[in-house]
């Protein structure tokens, strides 16, 4: 067995067969002509769900397929061989957005937003970052003030994963008079076709290109109060706790594309020549090879071991940070030495370590930065 399938029981390793069996046959074909679009079919949330894919990690009362963190990491290292971290990230804007319902929604929001989105159904993102803030959530300027039976929102959002063709939108919004206040912050379910509400654009990118990425306007939008995640004021913890599978998952992210651009890379060296003799046959070579695997390894068995012991019941608070900034590094890191590997095909389009670099390269950016994990590291005390 796989020194790093230690960690994983039969469910686990079952989990991320069926991830890589739907990614080979419903990602893989298409990645090229997605990527080139910068959009994926909508239809494919509904695949995803029908293979299984789509809802683990929710709690079945809710509509989810059950499971815990290793098996999302499952999911993730098994759609990652499709060979697309922007469709995987498409596929999984359901996996942020959702958790403040699932965690503080009553049970006509279940019904009405978690369980159609499980299925495939509905899209949903996550609003959290504006054009003005990032790393400081609670300086956020967006806001809900409360009108009647309803609230009327005011704002924008920035680097909307599944912006443009979500059908509904978990956006956090402050609902207090003092700014930079975190029991200020309130989550809101903002519906597509509400007026006032509208895309103000689609972004193009770097990397992720296959992932629908959008700025939201948000101009005097009514949301019933019945459109209000949990009690007023009290958003920011459960943001903080979904922040966590966040960084984990993203994470996840990172060792995955190291160990594929590293397989990519090994595979180059074994059938390239040069001066007479394989790559894989140079000094050099092999122990960047040896470099990169070590990498791989450490990442992947340090993400296992968080994972493993948040679904003990740990909160793993430094321990999900330090995950994040490992595996984001290591993916950089990885691919960058698998494209000099391959050379100048490294820095052709047609090569998936060319793609690879360039979604490696968000995981150090999105979900908290590298600078802001630090920070936690250290507040925590370790
Ligand atoms: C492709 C993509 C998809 C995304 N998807 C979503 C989404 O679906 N929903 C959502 O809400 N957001 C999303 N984001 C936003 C993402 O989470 C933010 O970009 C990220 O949190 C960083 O915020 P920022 O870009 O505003 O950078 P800033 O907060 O402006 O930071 C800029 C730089 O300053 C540094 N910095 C800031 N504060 C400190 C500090 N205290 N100490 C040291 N350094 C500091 C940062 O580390 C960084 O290097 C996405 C972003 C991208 C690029």
């Amino acid at each position: 067995m796989d020194f790093l399938d230690h960690s994983l029981d039969d469910s686990h390793r079952a989990i991320r067969d069926s991830a890589r069996r739907f990614a080979r046959q419903s990602i893989a074909p298409h990645v090229e002509e997605w990527e080139e679009a910068e959009l994926f079919p909508c239809e494919l949330y509904q695949a995803a769900a029908a293979a299984g894919v789509l809802a683990v990690g929710f709690p079945e009362e809710v509509g989810g397929g059950g499971g815990g963190m290793l098996h999302m990491m499952m999911i993730i290292e098994g759609l990652l061989e499709g060979g697309s971290s922007g469709v995987v990230a498409g596929l999984g804007s359901l996996g942020i957005a959702l958790p403040a319902i699932v965690q503080a929604g009553d049970r006509a929001q279940i019904d009405q937003f978690v369980r159609p989105t499980l299925l495939g159904e509905r899209i949903a993102a996550l609003a959290v970052t504006e054009a003005g803030t990032g790393s400081d959530v609670a300086g956020i300027r967006t806001r809900a003030r409360r009108d009647g039976g309803d609230y009327l929102i005011d704002g924008d959002k920035m680097f909307i994963t599944s912006g443009a063709r979500a059908d509904f939108v978990t956006v956090l919004a402050r609902t207090g008079e003092e700014h930079g206040k975190h029991h200020n912050l309130s989550f809101f379910v903002v519906e597509r076709g509400m007026p006032g509400f509208s895309v103000s654009r689609s972004l193009r990118k770097t990397g992720w290109r296959a992932s629908d990425t959008a700025a939201l306007s948000f101009e005097g939008v009514r949301v019933p109060a019945a459109n209000r995640i949990g009690e007023e004021g009290g958003a920011f913890l459960t943001l903080m706790r979904n922040f966590a599978t966040e960084r984990l998952m993203l994470a996840a992210f990172g060792h995955a594309t190291a160990r594929i651009a590293l397989a990519d890379a090994r595979s180059w060296a074994e059938e390239r020549h040069a001066f007479g003799k394989k790559l894989s046959a140079m000094p050099v070579i092999r122990h960047k090879l040896a470099s990169m695997a070590t990498r791989v390894t450490a990442a992947t068995t340090l993400n296992y071991a968080v994972a493993g012991c948040i679904d003990a019941g740990e909160s793993c608070v430094s321990e999900v940070a330090m995950a994040k900034n490992l595996s984001a590094e290591t993916a950089v890191s990885v691919c960058y030495d698998a494209v000099q590997i391959l050379g100048g095909m490294g820095y052709m389009r047609e090569t998936r370590v060319e793609r690879l670099s360039r979604d490696a390269r968000l995981l150090p950016i999105g979900g908290g930065t590298t600078e802001i994990m630090n920070e936690i590291i250290i507040k925590m005390g370790t």
